[in-house]
Order: C-alpha cells, then structure tokens, then sequence
C-alpha cells in the first residue's frame, strides 16, 4: 500500500529585542550562566510581568509580512506544566487569542511552487536551558523570559524536502523584516515537527508524532526521512503508530521515544491575571504595515524583469536584503544594472564568502561600483584594468575614476600606440607568426598576450586582436 505524508511544523523563533519578554533584563547570547536574571524572570513569587511592546511589534510585523490577520484583541495565557529549565512552573504563552491568525508562505521544491498555509503565530516567553555533564546537571536561565514568537504551519508540507524548503523561506522573510538573527547555532529559530502517515486517498489525518531537538534545517530534514521510514514500516506491518514526542538523535540518525504525546488540556490553560489583553487599533496596524519590505520571492521577480537579468542570477542577488539592497542602489546609478549584477554576482560575493564578512564591514559603495561599470563601458579601463580599481576598493573604497588616474590603469585604445605593439610582438615571435599562418589558430591568442602584456595590461583587447588578425593575414 502507498503512504501518503503529512508534515506540518512549529517554528519558534527569538525576537531581536533589547530586553526580555516581561522584564527589563538583557536578552543576550554567550554571558555568563544565570547573569541576565531577575525575580521576574527567575518566577519569584509576587514577582509581576511587564509587557515588552517591542515584541508584540515584531510579530504583529511578521504576521503582516505572510499576510496574516492580525487580532485587534489578543490576550497572554498560562500554559501549565513542570520541568526544571522553567522556574515559575507556568509558561505565559497565547492560547485561544494568538496576535496573528493564517497566511501563507510561498515555497519551491525542484522549481514547483507551492503554498503553505499558516494556522497562527504567537508571542510566549522562552524557557531556561539545561545542560547535561557527567555527573551532574545545570540549569541557566539567562534565556528564560526571552520574547519567542511561535509560527504554526498547517499541515501542507508532504515530503522533507518541503519541509526544508519552508524553513528556508521563513528564515529569509525573518531576516528581510529584522526581526530576528535566525542564528540556529545559538539557538535563535527551533523547530518541532509533527509527521503522520495515511493511506494514500484516506481522508483523515494518521496518528502523528511530534520530533523534538531540531537544530538546523539539515537535521529536519534528516529526521523526517527517518520518521517517513519508521512510521511507513510500522503501518505496513499492520503495526500502530501511537501518539508520542520523540528525540531527533543527529549522532546516530534515529528518533527515540521522550513521552506519549500531551493534548491541550493537559497544560491547564488560563487567562495570565497579571498581564491586560493587547488591543491593537487598526490604525496601528496599518501604521506597522505600511513599513513593511517587499518580500523577498516579489523582488526577485522584479528584480528579473525590471533589470533584464536571468531568473537565477535575480535569485541570488535578492535572497539577502542587504546584497538585494546594495544591487539596487547600484544599479539605479548605472545604465548597465547587468554589469552591476555580474559584479555582485561573480566578484562582490566571493570576496564576501572568502573574507567571512558582509557588505556592511567593506568599504566598497554602490555609487562607486555603478561608476566603475561605466569606466568600463565607456572604455576608459579595459576589464583586467577594472579587476585592479575593484580590488582597491574593496580594501579602501574610493573613487574609481581617481583611482585609474593615479595608478595609470587607463585602456590604451589608441591606434596607433596599438599598432607598433602589434608590430613589436609580430617581429618578436616569429614561430608564433608561422605557425598561425599555417593555421594553428591557439597561436593568435599567444601574441594577444604579448600584446597585452607589452602593454601592462592596459590596451584594448578587442582592438589589439583586431589589428593583429588585419596585420597576420594581410
Ligand atoms: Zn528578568
């Protein structure tokens, strides 16, 4: 019999915030354990929360971005249960008032788009993290109380490679709006799956399972296709597939049992006393929405049809803002955005990928990249010249113009000074002469380079190769 996968996933994720959730301490990664503390968050009793508006704002604006409704009144609940990284034995989360409801994140697997809906994104404060030794365990808590918005998905995704590919759309949009680092190494966006199989054609949804300890996309990814495996197996051989929260193990690439799986009501929900609903006006609303970005998939459209460049290469240069963002301001200066993206494209990334660095931290501008590409299409500097200039200014910035100037880089596109090269080289190699003449083409692109480098790279090539041909076959 053919199964049929159902996968949706629930993705928290830390908000950039300057404080916590409902104090005033720091949010902050890599302190000292148990240092960004205080009765609030360390749940003291009689201890009383203030709301961070800061935080509301991100999610109101990452509901706005995936097209969400957004809950004029919203209201933070207590979700009961115990473990030792949460001290208030509570955690204040949103129960049956959340600040988004729906919207849709656009994904594409193997160049097929597809949609995947969202059932609702709420605000709840994080929880402490335990750390486990040989002998003993610790708990910090400088993490509890961090503003972590939840995003639940409806369960649209049907293969892991979905499921992947929604992680990777989500994170770019977060990123777009700044409203988080999305650092999955300090543990910034985590995920929890749930996965069920059915009987492909059956209606109703299988029994799922929820996996836990997801921390990279990769490991997502690694894991479905091991519960795909596990749970398909299980129903072929007539087994059941019980209700349960289970342990991604990255190490050995299996999942294992943690606790059968906990419904709602298990978690004693109620209205959190301390804290009033959050009434949002319409006006505020459409405030926040007006600030909004572009998403990133929009622009990437735009970017191919307003500036004639090819889908991939639109892809590329609009999958970061500040790339996508620096693009524009370039190409907005030039007559040739094409040139601009194959600057960015083939040179600008790489430096950024070998030096480990961002746009931001190089000296480089998008006014002086736009005047480099027109030096060259003016034919001012040839490109082994431009390749020189766009060196110094990613080491020092500069005006490009200047920087041909005062390093004698301008193409040599006189004729005549061409010409006696050509003639030079001609008398030079008579070998290469011959051997051109009795047709072994490769020699041709031999004296070229003599031509050019007689010339310290600066005539025009296009020329030298012309007058060579005129004077080799003349
Ligand atoms: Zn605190």
């Amino acid at each position: 019999m053919n199964y049929e996968t159902t996968i949706g996933l629930e993705v928290h994720v830390q908000l950039k915030t300057q404080s916590k959730m409902f104090c005033a301490c720091p949010t902050g990664y890599g302190a000292a354990p148990n240092t960004l503390v205080c009765p609030v968050c360390l749940g003291y009793p009689g201890a009383m929360p203030v709301m961070n508006e800061e935080a509301i704002r991100l999610t109101v604006l990452t509901g706005l971005m995936i097209g969400s409704n957004i809950n004029e009144l919203s209201k933070f609940d207590r979700k009961s249960y115990f473990y030792p990284d949460m001290p208030k034995n509570y955690q204040i989360s949103q129960y049956d008032r959340p600040l988004c409801l729906g919207g849709s994140v656009v994904i594409e697997v193997d160049g097929v788009e597809k949609t995947i809906g969202i059932t609702r994104i709420h605000l709840e404060e994080d929880v402490g993290k335990s750390t486990h030794m040989a002998r003993s365990s610790g708990v910090d808590f400088n993490r509890a109380g961090h503003p972590l918005m939840e995003i639940v998905t409806d369960p649209d995704m049907t293969s892991p490679a979905e499921a992947y590919a929604f992680l990777v759309a989500l994170k770019q949009i977060l990123l777009y709006i700044g409203v988080s680092d999305c650092n999955l190494e300090e543990g910034n966006m985590r995920c929890d799956v749930n996965v069920s199989m059915r009987p492909a054609g059956q209606k109703s949804l299988g029994t799922k399972a929820e996996l836990k300890n997801l921390n990279t996309f990769k490991g997502v990814q690694h894991a479905l296709h091991y519960e795909v495996e596990r749970q398909s197996g299980m129903l072929t051989r007539g087994e059941r597939v019980i209700q349960e929260t289970r342990r991604w193990d990255p190490d050995q690439g299996i999942t294992t049992s943690m606790r059968t799986k906990e419904d709602a009501h298990d978690y004693r929900y109620f209205p959190e006393p301390d804290l009033m609903p959050v009434v949002l006006a319409a006006a505020q609303i459409g405030a926040l929405k007006a600030t909004l970005p572009e998403l990133p998939r929009t622009r990437r459209f735009r970017f191919a049809e307003q500036y004639g460049i090819p889908a991939y290469d639109a892809g590329v240069l609009s999958a970061d803002r500040d790339i996508a963002d620096f693009f524009e301001a370039a190409a907005g200066l030039s007559s040739n955005p094409k040139a601009v993206s194959n600057w960015i494209m083939t040179d600008v990334l790489r430096v950024l990928a070998e030096r480990e660095t961002t746009l931001a931290a190089l000296p480089l501008t998008a006014a002086a990249l736009a005047s480099l590409v027109g030096l060259v299409d003016k034919g001012s500097i040839n490109m082994t010249g431009a390749k020189t200039v766009f060196e110094v200014l990613i080491d020092n910035g500069g005006d490009p113009a200047r920087i041909v100037n005062e390093r004698g880089l301008a193409q040599v596109s006189d004729g005549g000074a061409i010409e006696s090269l050509v003639d030079d080289a001609i008398v030079a190699n008579p070998r290469s002469v011959e051997d051109y003449r009795n047709g072994k083409k490769a020699a041709l692109q031999f004296l070229v380079g003599q031509v050019m480098k007689q010339s310290r790279g600066k005539a025009n090539p296009p020329m030298v190769m012309e007058i060579l041909m005129r004077k080799l076959e003349g």
